[in-house]
């Protein structure tokens, strides 16, 4: 069988499960091949082994049955990188890459910038691609989940990164008396209504999407652990769903009245990342 027959005799068992069978089944193609998938489109006539075969239609079985791609490959890109995924981690994003690109603009504008602090790291796709894109940077990731660092540490080794960005295992922000010139937060904003019509949520981690009632319940908590430290960072980035943006104005206008917020669009139109400029004022 070649490339092309496998790949139109199976396209048909993912229809219900997936928006672009042929594509899936090109990507899984060039993993167990070792190609690329531009090789796999270059070479539909190849055969396929036996064993091949057989090791394919496995895959497929188990994409039939919901398991996502990326958990397959144990890998997905990110902001051009490559990164470790397990069903420990939220798998990456194309939303999240705007967190990255307005985290750079800002660094842009503030040359200065040296510390990071990148808060439920996950996979730690934002710290390591914000670590290979600007060398100055050294990177504090954290997360609760010792299963999610084991991945994070995974990712910082496959990049190189490791002498810049260090794991914390904690809730949310690190015991480090010096704030940091930035945060970084793609933290869980999935209210509990939402997650029990939300596909995702069976597949990937609650704890990395569960948000709580309105789903602010944990950037609540992050606002108020970084109200109750001495001095703020410069700026803040979350990644949010566009209906909480007031009631995340109203957990500011609480803890940090006198800053100034911005809300940025991701490439779909959304409005996705929240940011943060801190004014030394404090409301006492
Ligand atoms: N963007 C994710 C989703 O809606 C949610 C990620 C998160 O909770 N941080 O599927």
């Amino acid at each position: 069988m070649d490339l092309k027959t496998f790949i139109n005799n199976y396209s048909p068992d993912l229809e219900s499960i997936s928006e672009n069978p042929n594509f899936e089944l090109q990507v899984l193609i060039a993993h167990h091949l070792g190609k690329s998938r531009s090789w796999v489109l270059a070479h539909l006539d190849e055969p396929l082994s036996d064993e091949m075969i057989n090791n394919l239609a496995l895959d497929v079985d188990r994409l039939t049955r919901g398991v996502p791609l990326p958990y397959i490959l144990g890998k997905w890109e990110f902001f051009g990188h490559q990164f470790f995924v397990t069903p420990q981690v939220l798998i990456p994003r194309p939303e999240t890459e705007q967190m990255v690109e307005k985290a750079l603009d800002w660094i842009t504008i503030h040359p200065e910038t040296r510390w990071v602090w990148d808060v439920g790291t996950g996979s730690g796709c934002i710290a390591v691609s914000l670590a290979l894109a600007c060398p100055q940077l050294k990177i504090v990731a954290t997360d609760i989940s010792i299963s999610a660092l084991r991945v994070a540490q995974k990712n910082i080794y496959l990049h190189h990164v490791a002498e810049r960005v260090f794991l914390i295992q904690t809730d949310l922000l690190p015991a480090l008396a010096n704030p940091p010139d930035i945060i970084c937060a793609n933290l869980p904003y999935v209210s509990s209504e939402d997650l029990k019509s939300l596909e995702i949520a069976e597949k990937e981690p609650l704890i990395a999407l569960d948000g709580g009632e309105d789903g602010l319940a944990i950037y609540r908590r992050l606002l108020e652990q970084l109200a109750s430290r001495a001095t703020a960072p410069h700026f803040l980035l979350c990644e949010i769903d566009p209906y909480q943006i007031y009631g995340l104005d109203k957990v500011l206008e609480r803890y940090f009245p006198f800053s100034r917020r911005q809300v940025f669009l991701d490439l779909s139109g959304f409005e996705r990342v929240y940011t943060v400029e801190f004014s030394e004022m404090r409301k006492q």
